[in-house]
């Protein structure tokens, strides 16, 4: 029953029995708004497919994410924890599946287990330090590299190279207005990386958007794998079989072909996006 969500995934056997019996599946619309700040968290969910955004909402109506939680983590941990208010407000930005659990439920397991309330610890910290490089990014980065670095961590979460996004959409979840968004989707558009139409982005060029993000999606990244050390994203077994077939290959040549061998090292350590995301499981 753990599923696709990774927190559930790297929990042991007798963390996850404390958690298990009282998991309900649940199918999250996109736009649903979990909750508003302040409000009292009667659920806490284990995003599968869907990926939650937590924004900060300002007094003229605009809004600005500091935060997007997926199948790599958990929604609302903190407040079931301690108040059982919720700080962000918390939307649904792709509408999928999860799991949920009453509150009090995830508070008697970390407090039954040392080991998964260290857990939602360091996911809370990992939470906060995407808060923190998210105000940086926001700073500090042009539009386009950020608009890069949030679609990659989108398909990172959704597993999906076609996201759902209007530029209305975006432009609330970047702080930036619609009209910028749409200059910089042309932009992407025009260099052959995504594709957009109507309501719709396709990713076509995985590595060429990875090259133009700016380093916060790394940074990112390699905090949630820090996160979950066990965890080996699907993506990287995909690496993991580009390796092998690699390191299969050279060692079927014959050996008279010494330059064509040697050529292995420098083919594994190009820009291909797998290779470069493994890296991140690696020295995360
Ligand atoms: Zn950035």
């Amino acid at each position: 029953m753990a599923g696709q969500n990774l927190i559930l995934q790297s929990l042991s056997a007798g963390d996850l029995g404390l958690l298990e019996p009282h998991l309900k599946p649940v199918d999250l619309r996109q736009q649903k708004v979990l909750y508003e700040a302040g409000d009292a968290v009667n659920l806490v969910y284990f995003p599968y497919t869907a990926v939650v955004s937590l924004v900060v909402s300002l007094s003229t109506g605009e809004m600005i994410e500091a935060a997007m939680v997926g199948r790599d983590g958990v929604v609302a941990a903190s407040a079931a924890m301690d108040g059982k208010v919720s700080l962000s407000r918390a939307i649904v930005q792709i509408g999928g599946t999860g799991m949920t659990c009453a509150p009090d439920i995830l508070k008697k397991a970390a407090l039954q287990s040392e080991t998964f309330h260290s857990l939602l610890m360091r996911h809370e910290q990992t939470v906060y330090a995407q808060a923190q490089q998210s105000a940086a990014c926001n700073a500090t980065h042009t539009v386009e590299t950020r608009l890069a670095r949030w679609l990659l961590r989108a398909r990172d979460l959704s597993q999906n190279d076609t996201l759902p996004f209007t530029q209305e959409f975006l432009g609330e979840m970047l702080g930036v207005r619609r009209t910028s968004v749409s200059l910089v989707a042309h932009t992407l558009q025009q260099a052959g990386m995504i594709k957009y139409s109507r309501g719709r982005i396709q990713i076509v060029n995985l590595e060429a958007l990875t090259d133009t993000a700016c380093e916060c999606y790394g940074t990112i990244r390699k905090h949630y794998a820090s996160l979950a050390r066990r965890q080996i994203d699907p993506v990287d077994f995909d690496a993991v079989r580009v390796l092998q077939h690699e390191f299969v290959n050279a060692r079927r040549r014959p050996a008279e072909e010494p330059s064509r061998c040697s050529d292995g090292p420098d083919r594994h350590s190009r820009k291909a996006s797998p290779t470069s995301l493994l890296s991140f499981t690696k020295t995360g």
